[in-house]
């Protein structure tokens, strides 16, 4: 298992510090978002509406709440 680099970053989509590895934001395929910006973006992009997006992330983030991120 190989060691990811651990920093902090501020998302500048949603404007939130984040840890772990970024996402290639789409809409300019160069700023770094944060992880959950990364999946919002992807939700949009198959036609999800912003609600239904955050009860996905919500999801998520019950299942990976245990881990260091
Ligand atoms: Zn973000």
């Amino acid at each position: 298992m190989k060691t990811e680099e651990r920093r902090t970053a501020i998302c500048p989509r949603c404007g939130k510090a984040y840890r772990g590895r970024p996402a290639l934001s789409r809409t300019d395929n160069k700023t770094y978002i944060c992880p959950d910006c990364g999946t919002r973006e992807a939700l949009e992009s198959i036609g999800v509406d912003e609600k239904e997006q955050e009860e996905i992330l919500a999801t998520i983030h019950s299942h990976t709440e245990h881990q260091d991120i």
